[in-house]
């Protein structure tokens, strides 16, 4: 294992795995699903030095981000400046990782992706080249990047643009999902009714012990309006049977779990990832068959839609911006054939895949995560940053064919 603490370090790792024929894998928070950022018996590029948090200009909102920084300590370190970078639920997962593939988060539906903010990436290239990227310089491999970044290089160094958040509206609610498919619909349709400061992630649970399957849904309100917050809060009691329910008004960082503590990326491996436009009736009764088999763990839906589709579906290779809920349903190793069979069925009514929650290495997925013509372009790109093909841990992309 390697562990640069600048980027010339990094060319350097690269320049040395390059010379090993040995896997190459790049960490920053170790948070990838299925082992993706390490190997046996390869090199590791271990980016959790390179951790720095920085406001470089309060009036243009720029921050700094090094790829070993965890989301956690991004949102305490931004918080005094009133600003906020919306990234996930959990504080200890890696800013390389996640600004690297899209970055689905709280405060999504009122200020998109995380890569939808990034302004600038430092790179080391497979050719051990250190590049910074933006707009002007680069713009294909900037394109790239954000949406498919674990393909081109390794990562040193981020811009964004953070937007300004103080306080936010967290809510929880646990639900009684006996009627599954019904409380889906449901939870479903007030999403999409609601407005964009309203971002909510379900999480559903099978029966246990003679207690029914449970939803906990949480509901973050983008501001410190309460009476707005109520009123777009309050139609989501009605989704179920409520068995439990709080609101609070906090401050953003209080919302993400912070680094080192429960998670720390243990938990379920086998997972399927998929996109849905709507909770359809057929979509919501197959996501009931699987939390009712038994063979499914627990099953996550996040609200997208909003903000995230206003980019183009072109502007970045992250191409799924009409689509308004990710979907993830994990399970553990033995039961992995049942989940991929329940899957099966349901994979019809879903548009497209978020890699960072895939964990089905069949090359198929790559056009489910990069429809054409997104695939063709990052292929092209591909062949002309590493045609050799030296970062294939993270849902590889195989160069495009030399064109005499
Ligand atoms: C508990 C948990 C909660 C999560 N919650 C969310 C969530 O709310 N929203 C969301 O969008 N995602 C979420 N994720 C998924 C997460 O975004 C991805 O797993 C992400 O890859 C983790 O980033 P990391 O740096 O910790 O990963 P690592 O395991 O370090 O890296 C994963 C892969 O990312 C690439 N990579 C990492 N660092 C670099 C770099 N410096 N340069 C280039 N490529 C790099 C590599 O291909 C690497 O194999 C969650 C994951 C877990 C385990």
């Amino acid at each position: 294992m390697i562990r640069p603490q600048n980027a010339a370090e990094v060319v350097d790792a690269v320049s040395y795995a390059r010379t090993q024929d040995v896997p190459l894998s790049v960490r920053s928070g170790g948070h990838g699903i299925s082992g993706r950022s390490t190997n046996d018996g390869g090199v590791v590029v271990d980016m959790s030095r390179m951790n720095k948090v920085e406001v470089l200009d309060r009036a243009t909102r720029r921050v700094r981000l090094e790829p070993g920084a965890r989301w956690g300590d991004v949102a305490q370190t931004l918080a005094p400046y009133g600003l906020a970078m919306s990234s996930g639920d959990y504080g200890d997962v890696g800013v390389g990782g996640l600004a690297t593939t899209a970055g689905v988060g709280y405060l999504a539906r009122r200020h998109g992706l995380t890569i939808d903010h990034v302004v600038a990436v430092e790179i080391v290239t497979a050719d051990g080249r250190l590049l910074r990227v933006d707009d002007e310089h680069h713009p294909d491999l900037f394109w790239a990047i954000r949406g498919a970044g674990g393909n081109f290089g390794v990562v040193t160094a981020l811009e964004l643009e953070a937007y300004e958040v103080d306080k936010v509206v967290y809510a929880q609610l646990v639900a009684d999902a006996t009627d599954t498919a019904g409380l889906l619909r449901r939870w479903g349709q007030l999403v999409e009714d609601a407005p964009r400061e309203l971002t909510s992630f379900l999480s559903l649970f099978p029966g246990r012990r003679g207690n029914p399957p449970a939803a906990q849904v949480t509901l973050v309100y983008a501001g410190d309006d309460v009476e707005a917050a109520q009123s777009a809060l309050s139609p989501f009691l009605g989704i179920g049977p409520i068995l439990d329910q709080q609101a609070q008004l906090v401050p953003y960082p209080a919302i993400v779990v912070p680094p080192g503590n429960q998670h720390r990326g243990q938990g379920l491996k086998d997972t399927r990832s998929g996109l849905l436009h709507h909770v359809t009736p057929q979509a919501a009764d197959l996501m009931e068959n699987m939390i009712h088999s038994g063979d499914v763990m627990i099953m996550q839906l996040r609200s997208v839609g909003g903000a995230v589709n206003d980019v183009a579906r072109d502007a970045t290779a992250y191409p799924h911006r009409e689509q308004n809920f990710s979907v993830l349903a994990a399970t553990v190793p033995d039961r992995r054939p049942q989940l991929d069979k329940l899957w099966a069925e349901l994979y019809p009514y879903l548009d497209g895949l978020y890699l960072s929650f895939e964990s089905d290495t069949d090359p198929a997925r790559l056009l489910d995560a990069w429809p054409e013509p997104t695939l063709g372009r990052l292929r092209a790109i591909k062949a002309s940053y590493d045609p050799d093909n030296v970062f294939n841990r993270n849902f590889p992309i195989p160069p495009a064919e030399p064109v005499d």
